[in-house]
């Protein structure tokens, strides 16, 4: 499946103007064309909270009868537009890599989990939202190590803005569920998963490499607890971390199983 991207300008297109002129030139081609207003389908990556600053979405089919490929569209929403300009070209920029990255296994992996969906029985959407995020979260890390490898130049404002905050855990990146015991693990391994990713991307802020540090060894501590001395369960979820943490964002082969371990894990554990 193939996707156009467009950037969704709505009202922003000075600001939008701006972010582009400070990540241009990009190390990576994406195919971009600026357009006004067009119909939203469901977002597809990154939260679609009240406080996101932009995600990418799809958009029907029918909007563009002329493409043969689906269209990916990030979406700018007003909260983007209320922060510093280095700060907007880079949440600009993780979504363009997202696009970028959206194909071959991290695709795939996408479209596998959302694909089950429409067959959680009542009463488990908790879990599914649970399995999902966790899946999801090798789509964040990829791109951020994407950017860390291939856009060093644009490190700092790329890594001091929103994305700390995913990695600090300082926002509501993971919601409800909390109060079911036999989940607990797997929140505890988001926190883990978010810490250990962390430090491999900010290698250069030594408060923010001290801070991660601590919150591996808080979540190292209570993944063990959660285990109840269940060695061979700690030790098959550390795996699923590490294949995750290990995304190689230089790969786009086809495998739509590579990350899914985690998510099947939650899937199965009620
Ligand atoms: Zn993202």
């Amino acid at each position: 499946m193939n996707v156009i991207h467009r950037v969704f300008r709505e009202d922003h297109g000075d600001e939008i103007a701006r972010a582009w002129s400070l990540i241009h030139p990009l190390p990576f081609d994406v195919p971009v064309e600026i357009q006004d207003r067009p119909q939203l389908g469901p977002v597809i990556l990154d939260r679609s909270d009240a406080t996101a600053q932009a995600h990418v979405s799809t958009v029907p089919r029918e909007a563009f009868p002329e493409s043969d490929g689906e269209i990916g569209v990030i979406r700018i929403t007003d909260h983007w537009t209320l922060r510093g300009e280095r700060e907007r070209a880079a949440v600009l920029l993780h979504e363009l890599i997202h696009l970028r990255l959206f194909t071959g296994r991290l695709r795939a992996n996408h479209d596998a989990m959302k694909a089950t969906r429409r067959d959680i029985p009542p009463g488990r959407e908790v879990q599914y939202d649970l399995a999902d995020q966790l899946g999801q979260c090798v789509q964040e890390i990829a791109c951020d190590r994407y950017a860390a490898l291939r856009y060093p130049s644009f490190r700092g404002p790329y890594f001091d803005g929103e994305r700390r905050g995913y990695y600090l855990q300082r926002d509501g990146y993971l919601v409800g569920g909390g109060e079911i015991p036999q989940l607990a693990a797997f929140f505890t391994l988001y926190g883990l998963i978010r810490a250990e990713a962390g430090l491999r991307v900010y290698e250069h802020d030594a408060g923010v490499v001290a801070e991660l540090a601590r919150l591996r060894e808080r979540y190292r501590d209570e993944l063990r607890r959660d285990c109840g001395g269940d060695d061979p369960l700690f030790a098959r979820l550390c795996a699923a971390k590490d294949a995750i943490i290990n995304v190689d964002v230089e790969r786009s082969d086809r495998d739509e199983n590579d990350y899914m371990e985690l998510f099947r894990y939650v899937m199965m554990s009620l």
